[in-house]
Formats: structure tokens, C-alpha cells, sequence
């Protein structure tokens, strides 16, 4: 099938790839000067693939596409060109003595949602230290044993190197989307089926009050602002979070001694760099479980916004020759395979009535 996708973000590239794969032939257009154009929030994510842990805030839908996506990341990731990282060795959840209380009724509230596998394990202090040598202070400490993580930005590029054929139109922004048609302000383009995926993009352009529809189209942005720190010889093996009564602070560590700390969640659509309040919290905290990040080097930061509607859940909506999908929010890298799946399966199911594909 002939197919147009809006969106060369974390969602799209992934569908491009799935699609070129399945032998279709697709086109992408984003307003992106190029493939390395960093507008996407796809970019700037952690990577965490943390399903257990996102129960703070998710409910079990985020939690079952997140434990079915880190399968299908198991069997997309290792297939992609160049090096992609990816891990499954858990992730850590730690407490400062001073906020048990607070860490202790999060871990409970995980410990209710999750199903037994997943609930969260208690880890004594002599273990954290043989995992994790180069964590010290926090007094507790708890392991999500089946969470992963992958490294957002070699996976972009990986998706995009992985699409075989796919004709990428960069610099492109297209502002009306119907049934099988996609169009830019000068140019239109006519396919089988297209994916609406442009994230904040999909905003209605004339920005009507929805107020508390939910929609693809009633899409906001959340702030989030992170740092990549330069730390030759400091060890970290997988994800970490502080649970503190006040900021959600984790670390995650990447190829080439980067370790990446993040993330504000602000509710606001300000792009503008990273702010001294965000700086002091974010770091401070870090490297309070992490004192040997004290002569790291911060070499990055960045901000953007996570694409979110009302309910602060995913969404796919359908229609014959168009999917929509949006809502990612802050587990767009943990639930996007099997978004993907489902919305694949849903656009080219064969209608038993009439025999004919939706798509
Ligand atoms: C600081 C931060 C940390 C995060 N950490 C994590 C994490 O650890 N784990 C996790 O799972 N998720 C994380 N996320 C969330 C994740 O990045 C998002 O959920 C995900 O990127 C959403 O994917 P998307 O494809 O819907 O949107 P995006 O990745 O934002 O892509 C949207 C694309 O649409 C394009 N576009 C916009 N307008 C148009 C237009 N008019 N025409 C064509 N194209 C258009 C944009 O240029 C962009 O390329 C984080 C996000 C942030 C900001």
C-alpha cells in the first residue's frame, strides 16, 4: 500500500519502519530540516522503559502496552543498523532516610497496581552495593526487576537508517490532513492510507477551546528539561529513580560515560533552555545518591514538551484511510510497539461484513 505518515518523531519513525518492513511503500514529512532535526521530543526522552514504575501516574492500559513493547523492543532493537542500546536488567527505585514516609506509600501504591511479577522487591543495602557501587546515601532501596531501557537518540537514528525505501520529505509541514490525503500549504499528496503522528503538531491550527474533550487534536505540552553529565569511571548499570517528596528525579546511564538526569514535569509549553530552579533541584538530587557525579561534567541540556491530552493517556482514533494517534505523554518510547501493533491491526483489519480492509 501506498502510505503517508506526518510525524518523523519517535512514532513515526517507529511506524515507518514497521511499514517498510511489511513491504508498503511510505512516505514521511516533517518540518524537520533533517533526519537529525531535533524537534521531536523522541530525542530528548531518558528512555526509560519502566512500566512498573510509571504506575504513579498511568493506569494498567500504560502498564500492559509498556510489559508487551519491552518484548517487541526485544526483538525490533537488535535488528537495527548501527548500535542501538538496549537493556532489561531492572530498574532501581531509592529513598532518602528523611522521605521513607513519602517513598514508602509510593512504593505501596506500585505494589497494589502492579501484578506480582512486577511488584517492586525490597533490596538491602549490602546488595544496592554490589549492583550499583557507586550509589551511596539513600537508606532504601527497591528493584523493578523486568524494566529496560533504551537510548532514545541512537534509536531515532536507528529507525530511520532501518527503513529501507521510505522517501523522507523534511522541511515539510503539513497543515491539513483527510482520509488518505496529506497537505502542506503549497503541496498535497494522495495515498492509501495516512497517520496523523505530528504529536503538539496535531493541534487544530486555529486553536479552539476544546476545553475537556479528549481528542487527538486537544493535545498540550508538558515541559521537561533534562542533562547529560560527562562521568568518566562513575558506574551506573541501569536505571535509577530518588523518590523524593517533591521532584521526579532518575538517572540513566548511556554509552560513552554520559549519564543522563531528568526530568522536570512542568505544565507549560515554554521551550526556552533549561532553568536555574530545574538545574539546582535536578542535579542536587542526583548527586545525592550519586556523590561521585561531583566533578562530572554537565555537556548537554535540553528542553521540550511531552505530547499529552486531557486524561494524560494514549489514543488512537480510526477512521477509514486515516489513524490518528497522540497522548504519549511521558511513556511514549515504553508504550510505542504496541500502540504501533494496535493501531496497525485496527487500520488494515478486513471488515467481515463486506470483506473490504479499513484502510
Ligand atoms: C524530558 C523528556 C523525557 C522523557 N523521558 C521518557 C522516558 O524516559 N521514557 C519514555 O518512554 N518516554 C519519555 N519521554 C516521552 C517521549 O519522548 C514522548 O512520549 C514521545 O516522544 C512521543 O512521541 P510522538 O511521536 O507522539 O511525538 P514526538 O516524538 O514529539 O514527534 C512528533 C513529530 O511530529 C513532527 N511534527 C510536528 N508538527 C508537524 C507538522 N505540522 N507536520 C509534520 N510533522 C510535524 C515533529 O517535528 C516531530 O518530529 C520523555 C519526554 C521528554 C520531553
Amino acid at each position: 500500500m501506498n502510505i503517508g505518515i506526518a510525524g518523523a518523531g519517535a512514532l513515526g519513525r517507529l511506524l515507518t519502519y514497521l511499514l517498510t518492513r511489511q513491504g508498503h511503500c511510505v512516505s514521511v514529512f516533517d518540518p524537520a530540516e533533517g533526519p537529525q532535526g531535533r524537534g521531536a521530543a523522541g530525542w530528548t526522552a531518558a528512555g526509560m522503559l519502566t512500566p512498573t514504575a510509571e504506575l504513579e501516574c498511568a493506569d494498567m492500559g500504560v502498564f500492559n502496552y509498556g510489559v508487551r513493547s519491552l518484548d517487541l523492543w526485544s526483538q525490533i532493537i537488535p535488528a537495527l543498523p548501527g548500535q542501538v542500546s538496549f537493556s532489561r536488567g531492572g530498574s532501581l527505585l531509592l529513598a532518602h532516610r528523611h522521605d521513607s514516609g513519602a517513598a514508602q506509600r509510593t512504593v505501596s501504591l506500585l505494589a497494589q497496581k502492579a501484578p506480582q511479577a512486577y511488584k517492586p522487591v525490597g533490596l538491602p543495602l549490602s546488595e544496592l552495593a554490589q549492583l550499583e557501587p557507586d550509589i551511596h546515601g539513600p537508606a532504601m532501596a527497591w528493584m523493578l526487576p523486568h524494566e529496560g531501557l533504551l537510548n532514545s537518540v541512537e534509536t531515532m537514528q536507528g529507525l530511520y537508517e532501518g527503513a529501507a525505501g521510505a522517501r523522507w520529505h523534511w522541511g515539510q509541514r503539513i497543515t491539513r490532513i483527510e482520509s488518505g490525503l496529506l497537505a502542506s500549504d503549497s503541496e498535497a499528496w494522495e495515498f492509501d492510507h495516512v497517520f496523523d503522528v505530528r504529536g503538539l503538531g496535531q493541534r487544530l491550527p486555529d486553536a479552539p477551546d476544546l476545553g475537556n474533550e479528549i481528542s487527538c487534536r486537544n493535545v498540550r505540552g508538558v515541559r521537561g528539561e533534562i542533562f547529560w553529565l560527562h562521568a568518566p569511571g562513575v558506574r551506573l548499570g541501569r536505571p535509577v529513580r530518588l523518590l523524593h517528596p517533591r521532584h521526579r528525579v532518575y538517572v540513566v546511564p548511556r554509552r560513552g560515560d554520559i549519564i543522563v538526569v531528568g526530568a522536570s514535569e512542568i505544565e507549560s509549553e515554554d521551550r526556552s533552555p533549561v532553568s536555574l530552579r530545574s538545574a539546582v533541584e535536578l542535579l542536587a538530587a542526583a548527586h545525592s545518591m550519586m556523590p561521585a557525579l561531583s566533578e562530572a561534567r554537565i555537556v548537554h541540556s535540553e528542553t521540550n514538551l511531552r505530547p499529552a491530552l486531557v486524561d494524560n493517556l494514549p489514543r488512537i482514533e480510526q477512521e477509514p484511510g486515516l489513524t490518528r494517534i497522540n497522548g504519549l505523554f511521558r511513556h511514549g518510547w515504553l508504550i510505542a510497539p504496541a500502540i504501533a501493533e494496535q493501531a496497525l491491526a485496527q487500520a488494515f483489519t478486513t471488515d467481515p461484513q463486506t470483506g473490504a480492509t479499513a484502510a
